[in-house]
């Protein structure tokens, strides 16, 4: 047997304060370490494996496409990619699709086309887009710089130029910001990395009017959000709101790095040719994988996620060492009597695994995950969560 982590420690890169356990293989919402020891995976993978390990459906969809062609370059036109940007479309009005290979690149492209469509009409000066303090973009120059939290900044300036910072569910805020170099504003609906905060409905919709009114691009980031993960499609769904451009990723794929930059009414002719690109964006693979995992998020399946939310706001709700519960969907963060840290390390030696957001513990679950497997592993949070 390998010793991975001492490996791991040797030759990988330092950047991943990763927990004690070696992954070996899994099934559903189950993983499996290199011990044999197995655990209920509550994290999947940061909200990635929207229908567990190695669904069976998702397998066929991925390995069929795999067996006929797995890359082609963007040189060339393939069936995957065209019916993923076709499904997405439909499902959410948005009129057009750049695909990426992450979250933070998906983000690039939203940018780009805010600057490119403001600059475009009122000129050179008009580049700067209002993102929220204690958001969460990407780990790139640019979208740590657009990134509203000084943490992530610090040892990397200087960053890249014209991102102005308002405060979360403070309307008049990211008013006082607009002016005649604002392009746009993106938000998250519900900040993950933040620590899984909704935005109050109000100030959603008022800075979806904001945008209407002074033409500004309106962005939602809904690379933790969206696909399924709130409960609804994408995560502004609840908002009764219309983004200019939503940008994607994490579940998208189901386990593979696909991101998509969609483009609306306003937005959906402003790249032209050379104006962005990816070699391996809209990947055969990876766009066959994510158009299954889109088919399978319907109405009655979104239901069954709102169902098992609800299941577990209630039991974490009336746990002891529990403090505050947020967050929407299978997307739950709660805040513990006992430091985060402390109470994920025990879920670990209990057999489950969980993850952290700033100080509170985060649920990203499988969508799928069976109520029966979601009842264990809560028995176990409360089994950690006990003063
Ligand atoms: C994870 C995340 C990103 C970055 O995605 P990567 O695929 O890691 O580049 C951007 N925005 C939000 C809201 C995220 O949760």
């Amino acid at each position: 047997m390998i010793d991975v982590i001492s490996l791991d420690k040797q030759f990988v890169a330092g950047t991943y304060n990763r927990f004690p356990v070696s992954v070996q293989y899994g099934k559903g919402s189950f993983l499996y370490d290199q011990s044999g020891k197995e655990y209920i995976d509550m994290g999947s993978g940061i909200g990635v494996t929207a229908f567990g390990i190695s669904d069976d459906e998702w397998v066929k969809a991925v390995t069929d496409q795999l067996t006929k062609v797995q890359h082609t370059s963007n040189l060339y036109y393939t069936s995957p990619c065209v019916l993923l940007a076709k499904t997405l479309c439909e499902r959410t009005g948005l009129k057009k699709v750049f695909f990426s290979n992450s979250g933070a690149e998906a983000n690039e492209c939203a940018i780009k086309t805010a600057r490119k469509y403001a600059q475009d009409r009122r000129g050179k000066d008009c580049y700067k887009i209002i993102t929220l303090k204690n958001s969460f973009h990407g780990r790139t120059i640019t979208t740590l710089s657009a990134t509203g939290q000084d943490c992530f900044h610090n040892t990397f300036t200087p960053l890249t130029d014209g991102f102005l910072y308002a405060t979360a569910n403070d309307l008049e805020s990211v008013k006082s910001l607009v002016d005649d170099t604002v392009a746009g504003v993106m938000i998250e609906v519900v900040q993950g990395e933040g620590g899984v905060i909704a935005l109050d409905n109000d100030f959603v919709v008022g800075v979806y009017e904001l945008c209407k009114e002074k033409d500004l691009v309106f962005i939602c980031d809904e690379v933790q959000t969206g696909n399924g993960r709130t409960g609804k499609l994408y995560g502004y769904m609840h908002y009764g709101v219309t983004p200019d451009i939503v940008t994607t990723a994490k579940g998208l794929g189901g386990g593979l790095p696909i991101g998509a930059c969609m483009m609306g009414e306003k937005t959906q002719s402003v790249l032209g040719f050379g104006d962005h690109g990816s070699t391996y964006g809209g990947n055969p693979v990876c766009s066959a994988g994510a158009l299954s995992v889109i088919n399978r998020l319907d109405q009655k399946f979104l239901d069954g996620v709102e169902q098992k939310s609800k299941y577990v706001f209630d039991r974490l709700k009336k746990m002891k060492g529990v403090v505050s519960v947020s967050g929407k969907g299978l997307m739950i963060g709660f805040k513990t009597e006992k430091p985060a840290k402390e109470v994920v390390l025990s879920c670990i030696d209990g057999g489950v695994l969980c993850l952290t957001a700033k100080d509170k513990v985060r649920l990203l679950p499988a969508l799928n995950i069976p109520l029966n497997v979601l009842e264990k592993a809560l028995d176990v949070i409360e089994w950690a969560c006990k003063p």
